[in-house]
């Protein structure tokens, strides 16, 4: 590992030294009592506000105001494409062409539009594969698809699962299971980034596993959309959902992002739910027309979006077109190292990180297991303005974002764990 220093002087070294650092100012820090800046290491559940974000919610407000309906096409930014404002943006953070992506609905929702057209279980082959630490959301749509299709989620739902005494998963055991099973299964459902482990596994691998048994790939990358660098088109996977809240920073409960293949862009064979926006573009507005798919995955648009919050979407986005994922991905690999230096310099028998520890099996976020630990631990951290987030039984999930989050943030927070750690 790169060596380290564990004083302040040296992380405010590294602050200097780091180009996005001004970045930092174009976000809003929530702030103390004092005026001071709260450590918020939580861009992994909710990321923090863009400055610009207000002035382009506004910018919409005053167009409505202005032009009513009119705003379809006549605001400055018109409502009726205003999707396709984000495409580019969108598809480049998750390495996908733009006719494989469309931000629309939210996460949980698109998940299960997309089984619709991915999941279509028969009698011999309808299972559907999870990490075993898959987020509940994931769990629950999985199960209610089984159940959707008359099958029982006890016997239809396989979990890929961490060895005894360990935390991370083995693509070795994957291929085990496709071995045995991958003739049952239908559906691969995979986090692409674990919410709670923060390992980041090997789509590619994962596609061509699957794909050789026969099984559809499907991928969540909440976790992974604006902290790594998926590749999604070359990865192979059939589609992929994530939402804008968390890395995107566009704010609580903003629209999510959809990816499905290429290869699948023209073909009309394949099952969905559609509604007036799934329609072809030069039709859409006869209203008489019978259903014709418009290509790519725009084609599994079913209503006209919400622009209010499309505009949050695409103020952040133009903050990660001017930085590019590559830079980011950059610092990040060095933040996240700073921390992990800094943790494992404490030397506390009761701490261990669960996080994979080669960098390119993990996102921005360590997982950091507290032995004996409870929430009240937690509880004084956010006493004293460290933001993080606790999972059950003894887990401090901390993601440090490299939009926004120093090497000092880095520095004083394991300084405030460590005067806190038994
Ligand atoms: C955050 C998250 C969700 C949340 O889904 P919503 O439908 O946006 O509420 C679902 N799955 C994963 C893996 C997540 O990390």
């Amino acid at each position: 590992m790169k060596a380290f220093k564990s004083h302040l002087d040296y992380a405010l070294d590294l602050d200097r030294n780091d180009a996005l650092s001004s970045y930092r100012n174009a976000f809003h820090i929530p702030k103390d009592e004092n005026g001071n800046d709260w450590l918020y290491f939580t861009g992994n559940s909710l990321g923090l506000q863009p400055k610009s974000t207000k002035s382009a919610i506004e910018q919409e407000l005053n167009d409505w105001a202005k032009l009513g309906v009119e705003g379809h096409f006549e605001a400055k930014n018109p409502w009726m494409p205003y999707h396709e404002f984000l495409t580019e943006s969108m598809a480049k953070i998750v390495g996908a062409n733009p006719i494989e992506v469309v931000v629309m609905n939210t996460l949980t929702a698109n998940l299960h539009f997309l089984m619709v057209s991915f999941f279509n279980p028969t009698a011999k082959r309808c299972k559907i594969l999870i990490e075993s630490d898959a987020f509940p959301s994931d769990r629950y749509a999985v199960e209610t698809q089984l159940e959707f299709h008359g099958f029982d989620p006890n016997e239809c739902l396989i979990e890929w699962t961490p060895r005894a005494g360990e935390s991370l998963l083995h693509i070795e055991d994957l291929e085990k299971i496709l071995e045995e099973q991958g003739h049952e299964i239908a559906l691969l459902l995979i986090g692409g980034v674990n919410y709670y482990t923060g390992q980041y596994l090997d789509l590619k691998k994962i596609a061509e596993l699957g794909h050789a048994k026969g099984c559809k790939v499907g991928i969540d990358l909440a976790h992974g959309a604006g902290n790594i660098q998926p590749d999604l088109h070359d990865s192979g996977v059939d589609f992929a959902a994530w939402c804008s809240y968390k890395y995107l920073n566009s704010g609580p409960g903003s629209l999510g992002g959809v990816f499905v293949h290429e290869r699948y862009a023209h073909d009309k064979t394949l099952k969905r739910f559609a509604g007036w926006w799934s329609q072809n573009k030069a039709t859409r507005f006869d209203m008489r027309q019978p259903l014709d798919i418009t290509p790519g995955a725009e084609g599994w648009q079913l209503s006209n979006p919400p622009i209010l919050s499309m505009a949050a979407i695409k103020a952040s986005l133009e903050l990660f077109n001017e930085v590019g994922m590559t830079a980011l991905r950059e610092k990040s690999l060095k933040l996240t190292a700073y921390l992990e230096y800094l943790i494992n310099s404490l030397n506390n028998p009761h701490i261990q990180i669960i996080t994979p520890k080669d960098p390119n099996q993990r996102g921005c976020q360590l997982s950091i297991q507290v032995k004996n630990a409870n929430k009240n631990l937690h509880k004084k951290l956010t006493d004293n303005h460290v933001i993080t987030d606790w999972r059950e039984p003894d887990v401090i999930r901390c993601a440090p974002v490299p939009f926004y989050n120093s090497f000092e943030d880095v520095f004083r927070m394991v300084e405030i764990l460590n005067a806190l750690l038994p």
